[in-house]
């Protein structure tokens, strides 16, 4: 077992989910909420998202092909992302996500705000 090592699978991942090559592609994918190609033929299929240490999101993806799941981290929000959030929640509104726009509220779990979607936390409330 070296393959996997370099990157050490955080709790909120399965054990079992494999590193994608093209994770910038995969994302891109996944926010236009088209097909993902899968490395194994077949089509990557989101699993759900899960928020990890920091506040950044895990999205986890099955293959229609061949049942193997991958893990692709997902960015934690930016400081643009974040204030702009902040802003919204400081006028007393309830803020979206940054990412996926209108309509995608942040929900609170705990302390975080976070996108349902993309497992992010963009603010502390
Ligand atoms: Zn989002």
């Amino acid at each position: 077992m070296t393959k996997n090592n370099r990157t050490p699978v955080p709790p909120e991942v399965p054990a079992d989910a494999l590193p994608v090559d093209n994770a910038k592609a995969v994302l891109k994918g996944y926010y236009a909420g088209s097909q993902i190609p899968s490395p194994q033929g077949g089509f990557l299929m989101p699993l759900g998202v899960r928020t990890g240490d920091g506040g950044k999101g895990h999205l986890i993806l099955e293959c229609s092909a061949s049942s193997l799941r991958y893990h692709v981290e997902i960015p934690k929000g930016t400081r643009v992302e974040r204030s702009k959030v902040r802003e919204v929640l400081d006028q007393g509104v309830e803020p979206d996500c940054p990412r996926h726009g209108r309509g995608q509220r942040l929900i609170r779990m705990g302390n975080d705000l976070v996108c349902q979607l993309c497992g992010v936390a963009f603010a502390r409330v």
